[in-house]
């Protein structure tokens, strides 16, 4: 089992860079630390905590018949304000999501 939260994105926005919220679809300004969320694949508002990402792999992973980590969840930036609203169980910085990854893949 893992946690996790549930949010309500808001796609209306159109971003005008490749680099946006996932949440709002607001610009991120360049320069700004990275804030990342993890999803299952496709499941857009279901938010995994950013500790339990390995146990939602593993939990997901046979539902989906998927072999690698990337057929199963997937990572996103999101903008500090909308990472706030998430709450920190859920957010990672670069380096967290960086281990994180690692973390996945190595199994
Ligand atoms: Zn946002």
């Amino acid at each position: 089992m893992f946690r996790s939260t549930v949010v309500d994105p808001d796609y209306r926005r159109q971003p005008k860079t490749n680099c946006y919220c996932a949440m709002c679809q607001r610009d991120i300004k360049s320069g700004s630390p990275e804030l990342w969320i993890v999803h299952e694949l496709d499941t857009w508002t279901v938010v995994i905590a950013k500790n339990d990402i390995a146990a939602a792999v593993s939990d997901i992973r046979p539902r989906r018949s998927a072999h690698h980590y990337f057929d199963v969840v997937q990572f996103e930036r999101v903008g500090s304000e909308c990472a706030r609203k998430i709450g920190k169980d859920f957010v990672m910085t670069k380096e967290e999501k960086e281990i994180a990854e690692k973390f996945v893949t190595e199994e």
